[in-house]
C-alpha cells in the first residue's frame, strides 16, 4: 500500500490548488498563495458595508434578510476562486476540510455559536447531486460539525425545483428563480431551534433568504448563515 502511495506521489505530486506549484501533500496551497487568502473584514455589513456591532449583517439589512447573523470567512480573490473551482469539480474533501475548518474557527469567535442547535447544508437538487456526485455544502457542513461539535440535520430542507444556475442572473431574477424552490420536511424537528445554514459562496443571498423564510414560517427560532466566501 505504501509502495503504491509513493508511486502515486511520484507521478501525481501534490500541487498548489491555485498556482500548481509542487507542495507537501498535507498542504492545499503554496506559501505564497496561502498568504494571499484574505479574510473578510469584521464589523461591516456584507450586504451594504455599513458598520455592524457584531457579525456581518447590519440592523437595516436584517429587515430585508431574515438572518440573525451572517459569517463568511474569505473574500473571493483569485486563490480562493481557484480553490472553490477545484472544490466543486474534484478534490472536494481536502479543500472542503481545509476551508471548513477555517470557517469553523471564525464562527467559534461569535457568541451566537453556543446557541446553534443544528447545522443545515443548503440542499442541491437530486439531479444536480447525481451529476456532481456530492453536495459541496454537505462537505463544508461535515467539517463544521466535527470542529464545532454540532449535529447536522439532513433531509429537512429539500430542493423541489430544479433551478437554473444563478451566475448570470440579477438580484431580483435570482429571487424569482429560487422562490418556492424549497420545501421543509419533518418540520417538528426545527421548531424553536437555532439553525446554521451553510453554503460555499454568498452572492446576493437570495437562495439563503428563500430557505430562511421557509424555516422561520416553520417556527425555527434563529437562522444564522455562514459561507466560505463572499463573492
Ligand atoms: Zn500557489
Ligand atoms: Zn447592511
Amino acid at each position: 500500500m505504501n509502495v503504491l502511495k509513493s508511486l502515486l506521489d511520484l507521478f501525481f505530486p501534490s500541487q498548489c490548488f491555485s498556482c500548481n506549484k509542487r507542495i507537501d501533500k498535507e498542504l492545499v496551497l503554496c506559501e505564497k498563495c496561502a498568504d494571499e487568502l484574505s479574510y473578510i473584514k469584521e464589523n461591516s455589513c456584507i450586504f451594504c458595508n455599513r458598520e455592524t456591532k457584531e457579525g456581518l449583517i447590519c440592523e437595516e439589512c436584517k429587515q430585508e434578510y431574515p438572518f440573525d447573523e451572517v459569517v463568511s470567512a474569505y473574500t473571493f480573490n483569485l486563490p480562493l476562486q481557484r480553490m472553490i473551482h477545484h472544490f466543486k469539480y474534484n478534490e472536494f474533501k481536502r479543500i472542503g476540510t481545509f476551508l471548513g475548518n477555517s470557517l469553523a474557527d471564525r464562527i467559534s469567535k461569535y457568541p451566537f455559536y453556543s446557541s446553534i442547535d443544528y447545522i443545515l447544508p443548503v440542499p442541491l437538487h437530486k439531479t444536480k447531486k447525481r451529476f456532481r456526485g456530492f453536495n459541496q455544502s454537505e462537505i463544508i457542513a461535515r467539517a463544521l460539525s466535527v470542529k464545532l461539535n454540532i449535529p447536522i440535520l439532513k433531509n429537512v430542507v429539500k430542493r423541489k425545483k430544479f433551478t437554473q444556475t444563478q451566475t448570470k442572473l440579477k438580484k431580483h431574477e435570482r429571487e424569482k428563480n429560487v422562490a418556492n424552490a424549497f420545501q421543509v420536511k419533518k418540520f417538528g424537528i426545527i421548531k424553536n431551534k437555532s439553525l446554521l445554514l451553510v453554503d460555499d459562496v454568498l452572492t446576493t443571498g437570495s437562495t439563503m433568504k428563500s430557505i430562511a423564510l421557509l424555516l422561520k414560517e416553520n417556527l425555527a427560532k434563529h437562522i444564522y448563515v455562514c459561507t466560505l466566501a463572499r463573492a
